[in-house]
């Protein structure tokens, strides 16, 4: 047995009361004391991964390093802990029990009737001691996604009540996150739904160690005694995660209430004295710079913004950074396209734009209507992904007048496929996991904008795309004054950018620079947006 220790985070009442954000916070607390902290993220649902589920239906994927289309919760993890975590940190119900199925037909239980318990729970306990051994922290946050009582996270419950029993009391950790709802009439916290879910818990084996209680304003002492009283706990173990301004401030609640020593002494670890100094500095300026930047964000998921937190993320790291608030001006491709919003009245006031990354034909012409008017603006802008490849679009059909031109992803029979599907594309069969994902280098070209930005000639950033810039064009492109900046190994086109004296700053990644952003360090280029859009030399 490794030296780890195993702390679960489940959730009660309702879904999205903020577990991954308490998860991160408990994470932050215990890496700001010296501690190493990992942490995996349980999704119950039978998808092998996030990859294959619409935005609407589940917000944004999160890419990591080594290529997982993840939960956006991973997200969170790599940016409340500053580190990068490998795809083994998302858990799902499908890679469970495919590889269950598969040892299955290989024989491996020959013999045995496959049950839930013992294998499909000793799969989850031993993918979860797996991802302990490879990395060797010293403690694992896992969170059990879904909200208790559900069917689906069942198996996952069951493996984690079986770990306390094979890691021992002292080693293993419950915490359970359940939302204390307030009535609008009188203002009265109720604690009902919380106690129920607590009993649920125990019904399936678990008594929580902690609580944290959501609530909308701090948790009133006579509620925080129910609750301590039903769950069988110690008042001191009930903590209150109220809602803040910003996400990034959860954690310091957490730690003003002494959330992280408890858990600490109940680990039996070495107390030791938080260093929270530079987060506190980033969430003070977060929330105390003034100076407004007006950012369009053009996309076609815009109305469920989860579908592009790490973005949205990443210009607050990058805003904090430079003292200035990005305040986002939302602009729905499919409106535009539709002719329900005028494209130049809607940019008009902006100071800055990113089109967004995303996926297949609604919304096109939209978003290459915006390109057009940031482009003759002279708008700063950055394009990310499906952004870059449009960007590529619209300087094909309006500069250089190749009318029809487009990516093969929306019009296959174009007469200038400008974008066009990567080579080792062209044989995939499968949808799941086989874009070009996860990060790789990235060379930038000396005496360019993208030069100026990153201030390095080897970058490495993730990728999630299977359409490429067409090499053949690149030519006439850079005819047009849009010219490549960035190149793969593959010689794949990376970066482009508009020729400065078209455009003072127009810039378009076919990697996506977000999922890198973190808190105490910004993405380079969405600091370089931020700047030109507040003519801040770069
Ligand atoms: N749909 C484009 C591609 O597959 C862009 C993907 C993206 O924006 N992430 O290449």
């Amino acid at each position: 047995m490794g030296n780890t220790r195993y702390i679960f985070v489940t959730g009660g009442v309702l879904s999205s009361v903020g577990k991954g954000i308490v998860s991160a916070s408990i994470g932050l607390l215990l890496a700001s004391r010296g501690y190493s902290v990992g942490a995996i993220k349980i999704d119950p649902y039978i998808n092998v991964d996030a990859g294959t589920m619409n935005p609407y239906a589940h917000g944004e994927v999160f890419v990591t390093e080594d290529g997982g289309e993840t939960d956006l919760d991973i997200g969170h993890y790599e940016r409340f802990l500053g580190i990068n975590l490998s795809k083994k940190h998302n858990i799902t119900t499908g890679q469970i029990y495919l590889s269950v199925i598969m040892k299955e037909r290989r024989g491996e239980y020959l013999g045995q009737t496959v049950q839930i318990i013992p294998h499909v729970t000793d799969e989850i306990k031993s993918r979860i001691r797996e991802v302990a051994r490879e990395t060797g922290v010293d403690i694992l946050v896992i969170e059990i996604g879904g909200t208790v009582g559900d069917i689906e996270s069942l198996p996952f419950l069951e493996a984690s009540r079986q770990m306390r029993l094979e890691e021992g009391f002292d080693r293993t950790l419950f915490i359970h996150v359940a939302l204390a709802p307030e009535l609008s009439t009188t203002g009265e916290q109720k604690t009902k739904p919380v106690q129920h879910s607590v009993q649920e818990l125990r019904r399936i084996g678990i008594q929580p160690d902690i609580i944290v209680v959501r609530t909308r304003r701090p948790l009133e002492s006579e509620a925080r005694r129910k609750i301590a009283l039903y769950a069988t706990l110690p008042e001191s173990f009930v903590f209150n995660s109220y809602d803040v301004d910003t996400i990034y401030r959860v954690p310091l609640i957490l730690e003003e209430q002494g959330l992280g020593n408890v858990i600490v002494r109940r680990l039996g670890l070495e107390d030791r004295e938080p260093d929270l100094h530079e987060w506190r500095w980033f969430v003070e300026r977060l929330t105390n710079s003034s100076k407004v930047v007006r950012i369009a964000m053009v996309g076609k998921y815009t109305r469920l913004r989860d579908s592009y937190i790490s973005i949205v993320e990443a210009l607050k790291h990058a805003g904090a950074h430079l003292g200035l608030r990005p305040e986002l001006v939302w602009i729905e491709a499919t409106d535009i396209e539709e002719g329900n919003v005028d494209v130049e009245a809607a940019l008009s006031d902006v100071d800055g734009a990113i089109v967004l990354p995303g996926f297949g034909k609604r919304g096109v012409e939209g978003k290459i209507n915006a390109i057009r008017v940031l482009r003759e603006r002279r708008i700063p802008t950055l394009g990310i992904c499906f952004g870059l490849q449009l960007t590529v679009v619209e300087a094909a059909r309006n500069i250089l007048g190749l009318k029809g031109a487009h990516t093969t992803e929306v019009d296959p029979t174009t007469p200038y496929p400008v974008v066009d599907l990567l080579p080792e594309q062209k044989k995939v069969d499968k949808l799941g996991g086989t874009m070009r994902l996860g990060a790789s280098p990235v060379r930038i070209v000396e005496g360019t904008l993208a030069y100026e930005i990153y201030k390095t000639t080897l970058i490495f950033e993730r990728h999630r795309h299977r359409y490429e810039v067409n090499n053949k064009y690149l030519d006439l492109l850079e005819s047009a004054g849009l010219k490549v900046s960035g190149w793969s190994p593959e010689e794949l086109v990376e970066i482009i950018e508009y020729d400065r004296s078209i455009h003072p700053f127009y810039i378009g990644t076919q990697f996506h620079p977000e999922f890198k952003s973190r808190p105490l360090k910004p993405s380079p280029i969405f600091i370089g947006l931020l700047k030109a859009a507040a003519k801040i030399p770069i």
